[in-house]
C-alpha cells in the first residue's frame, strides 16, 4: 500500500497545447495555435492559489510549449513564490534574454527535449530545420544563468543509435542531468507506434548501453531505478480538466477544477483514490515489498491490458509476454 497522503504535495500544470514545432510523436497533438477552451493566466494564478492553500509545494510546467502562453514568465514568478518550479520547453524560445527572465522569476530547473544528436534527426522529428541547433543554444543559454537543465529523451527507434551521443552531447552543454524516458501511446506518438516503438527486449539493450560520461545523472523510467508514482501525482491539462498525471490524459477526467476545488476531487474520485492507494495485481517479487515498485506505470498498464491494476509491460518482471510492438486495437481507436 502506499502513504495516504491527505492533499497533493507537487502539481503538474499542461499550460497549452500551442507550439511552434512540428513533433511527429506529439503527446498532445499540438498546433501552432492555442485550442478552443485553454485557461489563460488569470484562471491559473486562481487555482495556484487554491492549492498552495491546500499544500502543494512543487509546480511541474509544461505544454505543448509554455513559453508560448501569454504571462508565462509572470505566471512562473507566481508560483515561485511558495513553491519549488519547473519548467519543460524544447528550448528553441531560450535565447540569452529569455534565459535571464526565466531565472529571474525564480525558477528551479528546466527540462528539455532532444529527439536526436544531430540536426538530422532532431529536425526531422521536430519538423522544424534549425530547431536542433536552437534547442541546444537554448540548454546552453540556461546553463549559462544558473538554472539546472535536464535534457530529455524519449526511446524511440530512432533514437537508440544516437544515445550515448546524446549524453555526450548533454555534459558539453553543461546539464547535469539526462531523463530517457520510455514512449507513451498517447496523441500523435499512437499512430506512429509500428515505426517509432521499441520491443521490450530492445527497450532495455540500449538502456544497458548507456555510458554517461563522469559527472551526468541518467535518469530512465523503467523499474527498477523508477517506482510507481501516482501515490503523489496531480495534474491538469489547458482546459482545467483534473488528470492525476500527463500520462493518463487520454484515459481518465477527474473533472474540471473550474467546477471543483482540486482537493476534493483528490479526495473524493474513486478511480484517482484507487490509482493511488497502489492496490495492483502483482508486483515485482523481488523489491515490491521493499522498493514500493507497485506494479509499475498505470498509463501503461491501462494501455496494454486495459485494467488500472495489470502489471506494467514496460517492466522485465512483469511483461508476461505483451508484445509492446503490438498496440491494442482499443488504444489506435481512442
Ligand atoms: S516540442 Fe513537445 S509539445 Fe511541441 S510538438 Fe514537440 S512534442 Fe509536442
Ligand atoms: S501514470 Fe505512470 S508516470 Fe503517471 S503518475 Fe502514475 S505511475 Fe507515474
Amino acid at each position: 500500500m502506499c502513504p495516504a497522503l491527505k492533499s497533493p504535495p507537487k502539481m503538474t500544470l499542461g499550460l497549452t497545447e500551442a507550439c511552434p514545432l512540428q513533433c511527429r510523436y506529439c503527446y498532445s497533438d499540438c498546433g501552432s495555435e492555442p485550442k478552443p477552451g485553454e485557461l489563460d493566466i488569470a484562471e491559473w494564478k486562481r487555482f495556484i492559489d487554491e492549492v498552495v492553500d491546500d499544500g502543494v509545494i512543487q509546480f511541474y510546467i509544461e505544454g505543448g510549449e509554455p513559453l508560448l502562453k501569454p504571462g508565462l514568465l509572470d505566471l512562473l514568478a507566481y508560483c515561485a513564490r511558495d513553491a519549488m518550479t519547473m519548467l519543460r520547453s524544447h528550448g528553441t524560445l531560450i535565447d540569452g534574454a529569455m534565459a535571464d527572465a526565466l531565472k529571474k522569476t525564480g525558477l528551479g530547473r528546466i527540462f528539455i527535449d532532444l529527439m536526436g544528436a544531430t540536426a538530422e534527426t532532431h529536425d526531422g522529428c521536430a519538423g522544424v530545420p534549425g530547431s536542433f541547433e536552437a534547442a541546444c543554444n537554448g540548454i546552453s543559454h540556461c546553463v549559462a544563468h544558473g538554472i539546472p537543465v535536464d535534457m530529455l529523451v524519449i526511446l524511440t527507434r530512432q533514437i537508440v543509435p544516437e544515445l550515448n551521443a546524446l549524453l555526450q552531447l548533454a555534459a558539453a552543454l553543461g546539464a547535469d542531468r539526462v531523463g530517457v524516458l520510455r514512449l507513451y501511446p498517447l496523441g500523435r506518438a499512437k499512430k506512429l507506434w509500428p515505426e517509432i516503438a521499441l520491443s521490450l527486449d530492445e527497450q532495455m539493450a540500449a538502456i544497458r548501453s548507456l555510458r554517461p560520461p563522469p559527472g551526468l545523472a541518467v535518469m530512465q523510467s523503467w523499474h527498477p531505478m523508477d517506482k510507481n508514482c501516482c501515490w503523489q501525482a496531480a495534474a491538469v491539462d489547458a482546459f482545467g480538466r483534473a488528470i492525476g498525471c500527463m500520462y493518463l490524459r487520454e484515459y481518465v477526467d477527474f473533472g474540471s477544477i473550474g467546477t471543483s476545488r482540486y482537493l476534493d476531487i483528490w479526495r473524493g474520485h474513486p478511480l484517482y483514490r484507487n490509482l493511488r492507494s497502489g492496490r495492483v495485481e502483482r508486483g515485482c517479487p523481488d523489491c515490491s515489498a521493499s522498493q514500493g515498485t507497485r506494479g509499475g506505470c498505470r498509463s501503461t498498464a491501462f494501455a496494454f491490458h486495459g485494467r488500472w491494476t495489470a502489471p506494467d509491460p514496460f517492466d522485465e518482471t512483469l511483461n508476461d509476454g505483451i508484445d509492446l510492438l503490438a498496440l491494442p486495437e482499443r488504444i489506435l481507436r481512442s
